[in-house]
């Protein structure tokens, strides 16, 4: 007989979360607030939250550890999901169906299922009487999904989180489809931008000089050049993955007014994400160099340029990698160090100086982030709480120097 997953309390709050429709746009983050200060108050942790901007609020829970001034573990979640096309879903997505053994609902994998684990765990660990070194902050942050600026973007530079004072911070990473567990200690810088290309208007009849029909080409053909060196990276070594290499999209392309008439200008829009061993000075010189290649006249803008930002570092140096890396040992669960290849809000943590590592503790499990019918196994999630339950406290009590 299957296990009767319904009345497993960690189960119903998980799946409680999910029945919230904090999905975009336009997020009300009432009922979250609403729903997490339960939570908070069943572990008898203290709220606080903050809103650098406003109607875009931060809860933090704070569980103060023994010795409260070293610096703290934040374990970090965001509230948001992404959009969904209702219709495609088997299930409604936000009434997080439990069907065989696996919740489907928006959000389970990315990411309440993680925050829910840090609160279960947190629990479990509290019931049991235990103490740690170092304080403890959960953290439920809002407007992941656009790209965080307004949530953990500007929260980093408040004074109330320079307060928390934050020694190493753990958030989403993705699940994995094999038996390994992946961990991510670095992301690509993102850069979008524009390549404007002017030139001469005129008859389509004719051939013009200075034609950015011409330029556009050029810009194209070198762009297009560097994505098939990726690829051919990727497909030369079977150990990389797409985070390892820079990634080269177009994903726009404007101009144009009437057939017959060469327009005075051309743009084409690109997404890119840099590889974090990408010298940023060295590739803008070479886009550049492009530029003045391709004729006159030409410029590029950004609408996004992230700045380069050091992965977190993986070996003995980094004493709280040392007791995340133990803490899968003792349970025997192999584990792969990654470059993500999305953005997440550790970015804007390890721009801070401050190490951090993405996980979301879920193995053979097909990583469906953002798609329809996004589901987890209810056991994925159990034996993630199990592993919280291990790795929190071998964090919290890392030692100072
Ligand atoms: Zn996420």
């Amino acid at each position: 007989m299957a296990v009767d997953y319904e009345k497993d309390a960690s189960v119903n709050n998980l799946r409680n979360f999910l029945r919230i429709r904090s999905v975009h746009p336009n997020i009300d983050y009432a009922e979250c607030l609403t729903y997490l200060r339960g939570q908070a108050s069943e572990l008898g942790l203290p709220v606080q939250v903050f809103e650098p901007v406003a109607k875009k609020p931060i809860l933090v829970m704070t569980w103060e550890g023994l010795e409260p001034t070293l610096p703290s573990i934040l374990l970090n979640s965001h509230m948001d999901v992404v959009p969904v096309f209702e219709k495609s879903w088997t299930y409604p997505p936000f009434e997080a169906r439990l069907v065989d053994g696996v919740i489907y609902g928006r959000g389970v994998q990315d990411m309440k299922a993680v925050g829910v684990m840090y609160l279960e765990a947190v629990k479990r660990l509290k019931s049991k009487g235990l103490r740690f070194k170092r304080t403890i902050h959960l953290s439920f942050v809002p407007d992941e999904e656009v790209g965080g600026l307004k949530g953990m973007g500007e929260f980093v530079k408040t004074e109330d989180f320079k307060r928390l004072n934050v020694g190493f911070s753990l958030d989403e990473g993705l699940a994995s489809a094999g038996e390994d567990y992946h961990v991510y200690n670095a992301e690509r810088s993102i850069w979008h931008m524009t390549v404007i290309c002017p030139g001469k208007s005129g008859h389509g009849s004719l051939l013009l000089p200075d034609n950015n029909g011409e330029k556009i080409r050029y810009i194209i053909d070198k762009f297009m050049d560097l994505r098939q060196e990726s690829k051919n990276k990727l497909k030369a070594d079977s150990s990389l993955t797409i985070g390892d290499v820079t990634t080269v999209n177009l994903t726009m392309l404007h101009g144009g007014i009437q057939n017959n008439v060469i327009p005075e200008k051309l743009t084409v829009s690109f997404d890119l994400r840099l590889a974090t061993s990408v010298d940023h000075q060295e590739f803008e010189n070479m886009i550049k160099r492009w530029c003045s290649e391709a004729g006159a006249n030409l410029s590029y803008e950004f609408d996004q340029k992230d700045p380069y930002v050091g992965p977190t570092k993986v070996d003995d140096s980094n004493r709280f990698w040392v007791a995340f890396k133990g803490a899968f040992d003792k349970l025997k669960l192999p584990l792969k160090t990654r470059t993500f290849p999305g953005g997440t809000d550790s970015r804007y943590i390890r721009e801070k100086g401050i190490p951090a590592l993405g996980i979301t503790p879920f193995a053979l499990t097909h990583p469906q982030i953002h798609e329809q019918d996004e589901s987890l196994r209810v056991e994925a999630f159990l034996r993630g709480i199990t592993i919280y339950e291990e790795v929190i406290p071998a964090l919290a009590n890392v030692k100072h120097d």
